[in-house]
């Protein structure tokens, strides 16, 4: 079934979530404050904009509250990223993922209510140690 995502940032992270998903035949919205960022994802995802998610006024116009799922990757700006994950949140997004820059940022997403964090790097790392270690040495 069609869902519609809204993806804010456009990272290597945040930017392989809007490719896949298109590629899945998925509804997304990407949203990045980079306007260079914005305009690679403008023939990539069904909608792009320039916005700084940080503004409340913004996320509200842009109709965050309508979307399936909120995938929040701000990395390295951790305040932002904790408060738009609460933004969201108070919005009443139904699920919201949202990435994590390190154990104590992982710990404040959790808190606030993002039903899903990521934590790329950590989570990449016990995946291959797991495929590293499992029988199907194949699979690799
Ligand atoms: P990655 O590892 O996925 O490349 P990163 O951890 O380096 O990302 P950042 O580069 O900090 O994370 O952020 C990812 C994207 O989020 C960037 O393209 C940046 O422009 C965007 N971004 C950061 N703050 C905001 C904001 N307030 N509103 C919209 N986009 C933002």
């Amino acid at each position: 079934m069609r869902k519609t995502f809204a993806i804010i940032g456009l990272g290597r992270f945040g930017g392989s979530v809007c490719r896949t998903l298109i590629e899945s035949d998925q509804e997304v919205l990407a949203i990045d404050n980079d306007e260079d960022r914005v305009n690679e994802y403008m023939n990539i995802a069904t909608h792009a904009v320039v916005a700084n998610a940080q503004d409340e006024i913004t996320l509200r116009s842009l109709g965050l509250r309508n979307f399936d799922h909120v995938i929040i990757a701000i990395g390295e700006d951790i305040q932002a990223s904790i408060l738009v994950t609460l933004m969201a949140k108070e919005m009443g997004v139904p699920r919201i993922t949202a990435k994590a820059q390190n154990e104590y940022h992982a710990r404040v997403l959790e808190k606030i209510g993002a039903d899903v964090v990521v934590h790329p790097e950590r989570d990449m790392g016990i995946r291959l140690a797991h495929k590293l270690t499992s029988k199907n040495i194949l699979d690799f």
